[in-house]
């Protein structure tokens, strides 16, 4: 039987990705500090046998027993407000966790894959953006924690590769949504669902003219575990093309859930990206992946789910 570990298992793709290894046959052991993750995203799981759940900062060396042929390493805030709340833990799960998960994988032989972002495109000056470009990140912002120590992970997974013959996979995920994403964790689609929620205006930064490319979850971690299978080491984008105004996204957001609250415009963080797009020809053509589920159908079991959880905490 396939052993994988997980990092970050208890956020929000890392427990659907355990979800997803725990229906392939496998044994999962999911590791998190709980830092921005929660124990309830893994509560169904929890009488599954060939799973299990491990509290530890992989920051700081792994303990870990027994064979093991698959790392993901998805450790890691992903958050705006997040990263830019915990910016030294931010940059040391990028640093350390990633070393200390690729000397796992080189000691026990296994095949490691690192959750990279879109974000090492920075405030990309191509659009959309190809795996071959090399970013434009401002290096020393309140962003850089995130995209710099994404950026030292990226190349100290190729040097894994390169220099020890660590089997490696690097995936670029563009924004992703879907259930189980922390109401308060600031993103721009739980952050407009709780302002619904709460009767409060919804709040768009900037004038909204910045653009995102939206992916549902399921098609994300489809593209992980395809990418995972194959034998691909150099980054690979897994996102959804379909670009949009952030301002088109809250008028969306606010018709799928029947509100008439107004919009309020809030100040634009710095170095937010103004537009974002992945192109996906590389995994179209290495992987035969390409999103499947649609904007709309992904939004409307997301506030299912959202309007679930906050009504048992209302409870
Ligand atoms: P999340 O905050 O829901 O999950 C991250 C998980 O990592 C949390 O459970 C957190 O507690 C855990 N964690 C953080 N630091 C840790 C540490 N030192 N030791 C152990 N656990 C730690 O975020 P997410 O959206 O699920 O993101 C997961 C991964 O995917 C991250 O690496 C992120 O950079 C990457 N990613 C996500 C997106 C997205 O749109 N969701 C986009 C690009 C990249
Ligand atoms: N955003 C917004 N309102 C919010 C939260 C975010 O307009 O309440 C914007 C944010 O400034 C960015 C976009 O939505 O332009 C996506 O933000 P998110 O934090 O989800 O992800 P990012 O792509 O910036 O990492």
């Amino acid at each position: 039987m396939t052993r994988a570990l997980v990092t970050g298992g208890a956020g929000f793709l890392g427990s659907h990705l355990c979800e997803r290894l725990l229906g392939r046959g496998w044994e999962v052991v999911a590791m998190d500090n709980l830092v921005t993750g929660d124990l309830r995203n893994l509560e169904h799981l929890r009488g599954e046998p060939r799973f299990h759940f491990v509290r530890h900062d992989v920051s700081a060396p792994i303990p870990f027993s027994g064979a093991l042929q698959a790392v993901f390493h998805f450790a890691s805030p992903a958050s705006p407000v997040d990263y830019v709340r915990i910016p030294i833990e931010t940059m040391k799960v990028g640093s350390y966790g990633t070393h200390n998960c690729l000397e796992l994988a080189q000691a026990r032989q296994a095949r490691f894959l690192l959750a990279s972002t879109s974000e090492v495109y920075g405030d990309p000056e191509v659009h959309p953006q190809r795996e071959d470009y090399f970013g434009h990140v401002n290096p020393n912002g309140p962003r850089s924690v995130y995209d710099e120590a994404k950026r030292y992970a990226e190349a100290a997974t190729m040097a894994y590769h390169r220099s020890c013959g660590v089997d490696t996979r690097i995936v670029r995920i563009f924004n992703t949504y879907g259930p189980r994403m922390r109401l308060d964790d600031g993103r721009v689609l739980p952050s407009l669902v709780s302002c619904a929620l709460a009767g409060r205006p919804l709040t768009v930064h900037g004038n909204g003219a910045q653009t995102r490319s939206f992916c549902y979850v399921d098609d994300l971690i489809e593209g992980v575990l395809r990418l995972f299978d194959s034998d691909e080491p150099t980054p690979v984008n897994i996102g959804n093309p379909r670009e949009m105004t952030i301002l088109h996204f809250a008028e969306t957001v606010q018709r799928l859930m029947g509100t008439h609250l107004p919009i309020q415009f809030t100040p634009l963080p710095q170095d937010d990206p103004r537009q974002r797009q992945p192109d996906i020809s590389k995994a179209r053509r290495l992987l035969g992946w390409e999103p499947r589920v649609d904007l709309e159908e992904g939004l409307r079991r997301s506030l299912d789910d959202f309007k679930r959880r906050q009504a048992e905490a209302a409870a």
